[in-house]
C-alpha cells in the first residue's frame, strides 16, 4: 500500500454532503468510451433510472453513451445491484471502485441515485456541464476514478428546500432547474409556496378567477404592485399540465414536492379574486405583517370550506405527496373579531379569543386533507389556539429554534427551519442584499445548525424530528438577475450537508476546504450564480491593499466609476494613488463569477453631513417625523405608509451652501433595499428658491448627480405611478 499515494488522493476527494464512511484503496479505475453498464437483472425496475440520469450527465460533457450488456463482463464495467433493505437502508448506497469495475448497490431507487451523484462527484466536475469536453493531453477522453468504498445513507429523512413563487414568479423551466440542482445535494422534498398576498400561482379550474386575477400586479389589477416590477403587470401561473411535469420531473430526481397554499391569512390573491372569501367587516382592517390589508379566509363561512375542498381536490390529483401544506402563519386574526358571523360562532361555540378560531380553521383543514390520504403540515403558529391531532399535524418550526422544541414536546412530528439558519433570503453579510429581521446568515451559521440539538429535546423528542429544511422567500429576488442562486448557494450546500451527513462527520473547517477547493467547481460547471466572498479593500498611508482569505480568488478593480468585470485590470499588489474613492474593487471565480462589488474603506468620513433641515408633503408614520433625515445617520430613515403621490416632495434645504461632487437621493429601507420609491425625480436648487433638474434618472429607487455649483436645498419629487402601501426615505449622501 502507497501511503503517500492515499494520502495525496484523500486531499483530492472533497464530497458534499459528506457520507457516511468512507475507505479510500490504491488504484484507479479509468473511465471511457468503452464502458459498459450492466444493471442486475433483479435491480432492473429500481436502478433503470438512476443508469439513464448518469449517462445524461456525463453524455454530453465527456462523450460516453450507455452501451447495455445482458452478462456481466469481466472488467471496465459499471454495474448496479439489488440489496436487501436490511444490507443497505432507504436511500442509502455502497460505491465499490476497483481498478476493473465499479458497484453502486442499493436497496430502492433513491439509494442508486444518490449513489450515482456521488459517482459524479469523483469525476472531473466538468462533468456536470452540458459541454464537450475534450482533454488536450489526452484525446482518449478518460478519466481516472480513485478506487474507494463508500457507505453512505442520510441522517433525515427529510432533506427540503422551501421555494416562494407568489412574491417572484419563476418560469416552469428555471424550476426544473432549481429541482435539479437540489437533487445533486441529495435533498428530496421540494416545499413548493404556491399562494401568498401576491400571487396564486397554481391553475384551479373550478375557480378560474384564482389565476386570472390573483396570478397577476400591477396597474388596474386586483394585486398591487409589490417585491419590484413597477409599472408592469408581473405574474404568472403554472397550469396543471405544467405541474404534472415538473411533479414527474422532480420524482425521477427522487423528490418530492410538497404543495402549500397559504391558508387562512396570507391569502390576498384568493381573497382579491373572490372578495366573498372575506369576514363581514367594516371600517379600517389591521394591516398584516407585510402591511396587506384584507388578506384572511373567513373562520366560519361554511362555503369558504367547501371552496377549500374542491381547490384541494384538484391539487390532490396533482402532488402525489402524502404531505400538503396550509400555512397557517402570521395570520391578522383582529378581521375574524371584527366579523360579525365569526362573533356569533365564538359565541356559540364558548370561545373567548380569535386565535381559537385559528385552531377550529386548521382542525377543518386537517379533515378535509385526511379525507384524501394527506397529511397536513402547518407553520409553528397552528400550534397556537388548541390541540390538533398530533398523529395527523406535521409542525413546520420556523419562529424560532425553540418551537422545534416546543412541538415535539406536544408530541408532533416537526421539520426544522428556523429562521435565523434556514431563511436564505437573509443577507449572508451586512453588505450584501438581503432581509435581516432574522439574521444575517453566513454559510458557517447554516453549517452549525443541529436540529436534534435544540437546548431541552430528549432522546424521544429528537425522534419526531423529520428533518431539516432551507427557505427562498422572494421579497428581495427580484434583482439582480439570478439573485434567487446567488442566496440558495453554497448556502444549500452547507444545509444540504446537515441534512445527510452524521454530526460527527461534520467539522466547519473541513467542509468549507472541500467547499472552496473542489465543489465550487462543480457548482461553476452546474451554471449556478453562486456567491463567493468578495475582497477586502483598505486606504492607508497612500495606498489601496486588497486583500482576500481565499487563494483561488482573481480580485480586479476599476478606477472609471464602472463596475470590475472579466477583463478589468487583476489586482497584483498595493495600489498608489491620492484618490482611492473612485476605486471599486471585487472578486472573481472564473469568468462567470462575481463577488459584490465593494467601494474602498477609507480612514476618514467619506461624506460631508452639513446642518440639513428636512420638510415635506407626505403620508409619514408618527414614529418616524421628518428630523430622522436630519442627522446625518445613514441607518435612520423615513418610513411612508401610503402610496407616494404626484405632487407630493421631500424637501432638503442646507443651513449653508454645499459643494460636492455627487450627492446620493436614496428611498427604500436603509442596508436592506427594500420598498424603494419607483418613480420620482430630483431637483436642486442654487438659492432655495428656484430649482433646476439634477440632470441624472431616477432608477431603483435613487438618483445619484453631480451639481453644477454649490447646492442649498434638493427636492426629491415623488411621480406619477407609486403603489406600493409602504415606502422609505434616507438621508442624503453628500460626498467630500
Ligand atoms: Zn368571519
Amino acid at each position: 500500500m502507497n501511503t503517500l499515494f492515499l494520502i495525496f488522493m484523500t486531499g483530492l476527494i472533497h464530497l458534499v454532503p459528506a457520507p457516511v464512511k468512507t475507505t479510500l484503496k490504491e488504484g484507479v479505475f479509468t473511465l471511457n468510451n468503452s464502458l459498459k453498464v450492466y444493471v442486475a437483472p433483479q435491480a432492473k425496475k429500481t436502478a433503470a433510472d438512476a443508469a439513464v440520469y448518469f449517462f445524461e450527465t456525463i453524455g454530453p460533457s465527456m462523450g460516453i453513451n450507455a452501451v447495455y450488456t445482458n452478462t456481466q463482463p469481466s472488467g471496465n464495467v459499471l454495474i448496479f445491484d439489488l440489496k436487501d433493505a436490511t444490507e443497505v437502508p432507504a436511500e442509502g448506497y455502497f460505491l465499490e471502485v476497483s481498478p476493473t469495475c465499479i458497484i453502486i448497490s442499493a436497496s430502492n431507487g433513491a439509494g442508486f441515485f444518490y449513489g450515482v451523484q456521488t459517482l459524479l462527484q469523483l469525476l472531473p466536475p466538468y462533468v456536470y456541464e452540458p459541454v464537450y469536453h475534450p482533454d488536450q493531453d489526452d484525446p482518449s477522453l478518460s478519466c481516472a476514478v480513485p478506487c474507494i468504498l463508500i457507505e453512505d445513507y442520510p441522517r433525515f429523512s427529510h432533506r427540503g428546500m422551501m421555494m416562494d413563487v407568489s412574491r417572484q414568479f419563476y418560469s416552469v423551466t428555471y424550476v426544473k432547474q432549481y429541482i435539479d440542482w437540489m437533487a445533486k445535494h441529495k435533498l428530496n422534498r421540494f416545499h413548493w409556496h404556491l399562494s401568498d398576498d401576491n400571487g396564486w400561482r397554481l391553475e384551479i379550474k373550478k375557480y378560474p378567477l384564482l389565476t386570472e386575477k390573483g396570478a397577476w400586479r400591477g396597474p388596474g389589477e386586483v394585486l398591487a404592485t409589490s417585491y419590484g416590477h413597477p409599472g408592469e403587470r408581473y405574474g404568472g401561473f403554472y397550469t396543471q399540465q405544467e405541474i404534472k411535469d415538473i411533479v414527474a420531473y422532480a420524482a425521477k430526481r427522487h423528490i418530492e414536492i410538497i404543495p402549500e397554499i397559504d391558508l387562512p391569512g396570507h391569502g390576498k390573491a384568493a381573497t382579491g379574486s373572490y372578495p366573498e372569501i372575506l369576514c363581514n367587516t367594516s371600517g379600517e382592517a389591521e394591516l398584516s405583517i407585510q402591511g396587506v390589508s384584507h388578506n384572511v379566509w373567513c373562520a366560519t363561512r361554511e362555503e369558504n370550506y367547501k371552496m377549500l375542498e374542491d381547490i384541494i381536490r384538484e391539487m390532490v390529483s396533482l402532488f402525489p405527496s402524502k404531505y400538503f401544506h396550509v400555512g397557517g402563519d402570521e395570520v391578522v386574526t383582529s378581521q375574524w373579531s371584527a366579523c360579525s358571523l365569526c362573533r356569533d360562532f365564538m359565541h356559540s361555540h364558548n370561545m373567548s379569543e380569535p386565535i381559537e378560531l385559528q385552531s377550529y380553521f386548521m382542525g377543518r383543514m386537517q379533515k378535509i386533507l385526511k379525507k384524501f390520504g394527506k397529511t397536513m403540515i402547518g407553520w409553528d403558529e397552528v400550534m397556537e389556539g388548541g390541540e390538533l391531532d398530533r398523529k395527523d399535524v406535521i409542525i413546520h418550526a420556523w419562529q424560532r429554534v425553540d418551537k422545534i422544541k416546543e412541538a415535539t414536546s406536544k408530541g408532533y412530528r416537526v421539520i426544522a427551519q428556523p429562521a435565523a439558519y434556514c431563511y436564505l433570503d437573509m443577507k449572508q453579510t451586512i453588505h450584501e442584499r438581503g432581509l435581516m429581521w432574522a439574521a444575517i446568515i453566513d454559510l458557517e451559521k447554516v453549517y452549525s445548525l443541529d436540529p436534534i440539538k435544540t437546548p431541552g429535546l430528549t432522546p424521544e423528542e429528537a425522534r419526531l424530528v423529520m428533518g431539516v429544511q432551507g427557505g427562498l422567500w422572494a421579497e428581495m429576488l427580484d434583482k439582480p438577475a439570478r439573485i434567487a442562486e446567488y442566496q440558495t448557494y453554497p448556502r444549500l450546500c452547507a444545509l444540504a450537508e446537515v441534512a445527510w451527513s452524521p454530526q460527527e462527520n461534520r467539522v466547519w473547517e473541513d467542509f468549507n476546504k472541500r467547499l472552496s477547493q473542489t465543489h465550487f467547481e462543480r457548482l461553476y460547471y452546474m451554471g449556478i450564480n453562486f456567491r463567493i466572498p468578495y475582497p477586502d479593500a483598505a486606504y492607508v498611508n497612500g495606498y489601496i491593499c486588497a486583500r482576500t482569505d481565499y487563494p483561488w480568488m482573481v480580485i480586479r478593480y476599476t478606477c472609471d466609476g464602472s463596475e470590475p468585470d472579466g477583463r478589468s485590470p487583476l489586482y497584483t499588489g498595493p495600489i498608489s494613488t491620492d484618490n482611492p474613492e473612485k476605486y471599486l474593487f471585487a472578486s472573481f471565480y472564473g469568468n462567470r463569477i462575481r463577488s459584490i462589488v465593494r467601494e474602498v474603506d477609507l480612514p476618514y468620513d467619506r461624506y460631508q453631513r452639513p446642518v440639513t433641515r428636512v420638510t415635506g408633503n407626505v403620508a409619514i408614520h408618527p414614529q418616524t417625523p421628518y428630523t430622522v433625515l436630519e442627522d446625518n445617520d445613514f441607518n435612520t430613515y423615513l418610513r411612508v405608509v401610503k402610496p407616494l403621490e404626484e405632487g407630493q416632495y421631500i424637501l432638503y434645504t442646507f443651513e449653508s451652501p454645499v459643494t460636492a461632487g455627487r450627492i446620493s437621493v436614496l428611498t427604500g429601507l436603509p442596508g436592506v433595499d427594500i420598498d424603494p420609491a419607483d418613480y420620482a425625480h430630483v431637483e436642486y436648487s442654487a438659492d432655495g428658491l428656484d430649482f433646476v433638474p439634477s440632470g441624472s434618472e431616477w432608477k431603483d429607487g435613487r438618483c445619484v448627480f453631480a451639481p453644477k455649483g454649490p447646492v442649498k436645498a434638493v427636492k426629491l419629487c415623488f411621480d406619477k405611478g407609486n403603489m406600493f402601501l409602504t415606502s422609505y426615505i434616507q438621508d442624503l449622501r453628500i460626498d467630500k
